[in-house]
């Protein structure tokens, strides 16, 4: 009998996983795993300043492709648990709901991996390649000691993977609506203009900073970035802020500042952008006669993008054998450790849905758990095939 995905989320979401706890998630999984015939690598890791963090890697076979399951056990922190209609940490069923944390993010997408694959092992035991599991216990917290570390393990360990699939929740309101092939980066810049504080009266004895620093903000703002293309929407610059912070009336201030987020598309680099910044600030200083200013700049992630091709086609297929609909590849939403998986092999994202992630009395629709696990079971048969 192949595994249930139903009772294996219920017995995921037992387990008290908040970031960075491993919360007996991760051994429920070995032990689940062991059992199908995989092998099992506990792989923690620590570092100054950050939370010690416990990952797994699990393989069954030794040859190539291997074709990997990644995702997170670990869940954000629940709230105030009476503000849930039942306990977070108890599954509990009603009306064709799974609840509880981490239901779709995303412990019932991990459960439907390890039930899709032992449906898949059911008819194919002897699979030509390997399949493993890349399943961190820290994606919702700093990212330091999960993924990123876990796939530099893998490479001194010789562990090669040739295609990912990240089971984070991609679809808007139905499952099959969407899956994600890149992501987009994101870019943060706090830029100081100095001048000399002075009378309102006797500007010439004064450098108000303020007009510099609008010039700048509007240099940065007005000129569009690029028009996007066929798989990613135009980059956006938002300017999130402006502080002078000057509560007086009839004085120039000696410094203003502005902050602005980019959101950018795969015809960017975060160096790129840094390069575009500083040179339409210098452009504006120059024209104005000088200027003293930084410019502080932080890279939280670049874009990526897993052009259409094999591995898209093969999870396409696999949901609209399931559920019939062709999902739409996007590019859309926020960071996930695909930006991490992504310098290694080809990979993409599709889950459960993702209304109620990181929210009070999160859940996932029984059937679509159910049928999740028939997607990835499907997407290993494409796959080998
Ligand atoms: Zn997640």
């Amino acid at each position: 009998m192949p595994l249930d995905a139903l009772t294996l989320s219920e017995d995921l979401i037992r387990c008290p996983s908040i970031t960075p706890t491993e919360g007996g998630a991760l051994d429920l999984l070995q032990n689940r795993l062991e059992a199908m015939g995989f092998t099992c690598w506990r792989v923690p890791f620590s570092e100054a300043g950050t939370p010690d963090v416990d990952n797994l890697y699990a393989r069954l076979g030794t040859a190539q492709p291997n074709f990997c399951f990644a995702g997170h056990t670990d869940v954000v922190p629940p709230g105030d648990p009476a503000d849930w209609a039942s306990d977070p940490f108890k599954p509990e069923i009603r009306d064709g709901r799974l609840y509880g944390r981490g239901a779709s993010d995303m412990k019932c997408a991990i459960a439907a991996m390890v039930a899709g694959t032992s449906a898949y092992l059911e008819d194919h035991p002897n699979p030509p390649g390997s399949i493993s599991f890349l399943i961190t216990g820290d994606e919702e917290g700093p990212s330091v000691n999960g993924t990123k570390k876990v796939l530099g393990w893998m490479k001194e360990q010789g562990q090669v993977i040739d295609a990912c699939l990240v089971g984070e929740p991609t679809n808007p309101d139905t499952l099959g609506d969407m899956m994600k092939i890149g992501r987009r980066g994101s870019l943060n810049c706090t830029l100081t203009v100095r001048g000399t504080q002075g009378h309102v009266a006797y500007p010439h004895l004064a450098d108000n900073p303020v007009p510099k620093l609008l010039k700048m903000l509007a240099a940065l703002n007005d000129d569009p970035l690029d028009d996007g293309n066929d798989h990613f929407p135009a980059t956006n610059l938002e300017i999130t802020t402006v502080d002078v912070g000057n509560a007086t009336t009839n004085l120039i201030p000696a410094q203003a500042s502005g902050r602005i987020n980019i959101r950018f598309n795969d015809m960017h680099s975060g160096a790129s952008l840094s390069k575009l910044i500083e040179d339409r600030c210098a452009e504006v200083a120059t024209a104005v006669g000088g200027a003293d200013y930084d410019l502080d700049i932080s890279v939280s992630g670049e874009s990526f993008l897993t052009p259409p091709g094999f591995l898209s086609d093969v999870v396409a297929g696999a949901v609209k054998d399931v559920t019939g609909l062709d999902p739409e590849l996007s590019t859309t939403g926020g960071t996930s450790d695909a930006r991490f998986i992504k310098d290694h092999c080809a990979v993409v994202e599709f889950g459960l849905i993702n209304q109620t992630a990181h929210k009070v009395d999160e859940n996932a629709l029984v059937t679509e758990i159910h049928d999740l696990a028939r997607i990835y079971a499907d997407v290993l048969k494409r796959y080998f095939a």
